[in-house]
């Protein structure tokens, strides 16, 4: 959209335009008169633009989608498969098709970003899938990272729960009596090296975790650490879960990004970092014990009141619902639980979970646990060498604790963005509205006619310059509507198309995703604004 001003016996009198296509051809339409000074127009046309922009937000209205129907989206256009899908898949296996495996680069990538280059206080590692069994036993994995698999009597339905959860359990899918089958280890074992003996038993890490505490002492010295600090991983985690199911939410081979926040255990109380003040809703230990709440609340008041016991676990809850609003999700779909006491773990004064309203209910997300000295001091016992390190500020050797432990599957994230993105427009026209962060394909390049071939070439060598810094396609099959329609559906937020006026002008248009607008630029202006846009620095709004 845009203003022109038009002179008529001696007068201004302003008016906004818009180009639209019809028949092959770009014209401009004028949508409405705004008045006789440049001050009314621009006023108008800001008030015009938003009651449009309200109501095509409101046309492309989120819909409501069932994890089925999500899987299916993503099997149609190319996110997930189920793994060898020709042999028929197997249970909790997944394989990432051309536009799933970028959507899964870029959120791993946005994750590090922020919570590893973004942080002077951070540093990542990568450690191996298979290592030394004794760290599994050392951590307590081997004893007691069970569960109690069940089955109903009644619909055979097999599922896990928690040992303090079995006395009152029912089938979760049909309410019906369950019968328990006993402890089982949900790690996957394998053997090192060709000969099968006993010692050459390993197992495929549960969790990437442990890798960050045995590493621990030569990642604090060579990184050059000092306390509170921490150790990233993104990596590969596999768990014999007893019924994978919904979708990527419980999986067998599973993607974790973890953080172990380490701090001296004598200053728990003193988180240095300022808290963002986020409303969310909250259930704590207290509500879930009387059935009451959740209550929506200042993150800030919860630590005031004591809801939330320590400043470092308000800090982390904080900066993980900031990542997920910094990548366009909605925060009314998000809630903090508190564990109730059955539920902590034995080391840990306080954990919260970070939940998220997926189609199939209130899950967890991620776990912002405070996990105490346990895991070094373990290790520091098993491997007989000590973990502690030298804390400057006291002069004193220290063995620190990790007081915030902020944990989560790449699955679930992948699982929240899409549900979070996926809307209709009309009936069966879907636009997924990842943040350009995110998405998979940054832009997409057009000629308006794929038999001219000056804008062949024009498209051609805009897609060129575009693909050495971002994933960007060129289309020139089928009309521009269908090539819009297949860019929205996965989530592309901006097309370019080159025109009859591009050669002249040396411009293009560009098209938002999220509401249809397009606006003109100038091609030599085209990677600095596209940069802008993906970054968030400015909004299509913002665009001349
Ligand atoms: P759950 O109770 O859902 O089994 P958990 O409490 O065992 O999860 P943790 O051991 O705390 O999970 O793992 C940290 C995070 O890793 C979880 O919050 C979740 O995001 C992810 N995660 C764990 N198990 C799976 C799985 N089987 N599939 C996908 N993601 C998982």
């Amino acid at each position: 959209m845009f203003i022109i001003k038009k002179e008529r016996k001696g007068k201004d009198y302003y008016y906004l335009r818009q180009s639209i296509r019809e028949d092959g051809k770009v014209k401009a339409k004028t949508l409405a008169y705004l008045g006789k000074t440049k001050k009314e127009a621009e006023l108008k046309a800001k008030e015009y633009k938003s009651k449009t922009e309200n109501k095509t937000m409101e046309e492309a209205k989120r819909k409501e989608i069932t994890i089925d129907e999500l899987a299916n989206f993503c099997k149609r256009k190319g996110f997930i498969y189920p793994s060898a899908d020709i042999y028929g898949g197997l249970a909790g296996f997944w394989d990432y098709g051309p536009i799933g495996a970028e959507l899964k680069n870029n959120i791993k990538a946005q994750w590090w970003k922020h919570h590893v280059h973004g942080r002077e206080d951070t540093v990542g590692i990568d450690g191996a899938i298979i290592t030394n069994p004794k760290v599994w036993e050392a951590s307590g994995h081997v004893e007691n990272f069970t569960d109690i698999a069940v089955v109903c009597k009644k619909c055979k339905n097999k599922f896990k729960v928690d040992e303090s959860e079995l006395k009152d359990a029912i089938c979760d899918k049909c309410g019906g009596e369950i019968e328990s089958k006993g402890k089982f280890v949900p790690m996957f074992t394998t053997q090192v090296g060709p000969i099968e003996e006993d010692s050459t038993l390993a197992y495929l890490r549960p969790e990437t975790a442990q890798l960050i505490f045995t590493n621990f002492k030569l990642v604090q010295d060579n990184a050059r650490l000092k306390l509170p600090f921490g150790i990233a991983q993104i990596g590969k985690a596999f768990r014999n879960e007893i019924a994978p199911r919904n979708f990527i939410f419980r999986v067998r081979e599973l993607e974790q990004m973890e953080i172990e926040y380490f701090i001296d255990p004598n200053k728990k109380d003193e988180c240095p970092y300022e808290i963002e003040d986020i409303e969310i809703k909250l259930l704590s230990a207290d509500m879930q014990e009387k059935n009451s709440g959740p209550e929506l609340m200042k993150i800030k008041t919860a630590l005031k009141n004591k809801i939330i016991q320590l400043p470092w676990h308000a800090y982390w809850l904080s900066s993980s619902l900031n990542w997920f609003k910094s990548l366009g999700a909605n925060m009314e779909n998000f809630r903090i639980r508190q564990h109730t006491k059955n539920e902590k773990s034995h080391y840990s004064t306080d954990t919260w979970d970070l939940e998220y309203k997926f189609p199939f209910g209130w899950k967890e997300l991620q776990g912002i646990a405070d996990r105490g000295t346990y895991d070094l001091a373990a290790h520091q016992e098993k491997c007989g060498k000590s973990m502690e390190i030298m804390d400057d500020a006291s002069g004193k050797k220290v063995l620190p604790m990790v007081v915030a432990e902020p944990s989560f599957g790449v699955e679930r994230a992948f699982l929240v963005f899409m549900n979070e993105a996926y809307a209709s427009k009309g009936e069966d026209n879907v636009v997924l509205k990842l943040s350009p962060k995110i998405a998979p394909i940054k832009a997409a390049i057009f000629p308006l006619v794929k038999k001219d071939k000056t804008l062949v070439q024009i498209a051609k060598d805009i897609y060129k310059n575009l693909r050495k810094e971002w994933n960007v396609i060129y289309d020139e099959s089928g009309s521009v509507g269908r090539r819009y329609a297949r860019n929205d559906e996965v989530g592309t937020p901006f097309c370019i198309t080159v025109d009859g006026d591009s050669e002249k002008k040396k411009d293009v248009t560009i098209r938002n995703r999220d509401n249809g607008e397009q606006k003109r630029i100038k091609i030599e202006n085209l990677k600095d604004i596209l940069r802008n846009l993906i970054s968030g620095e400015i909004s299509f709004n913002d665009l001349k």
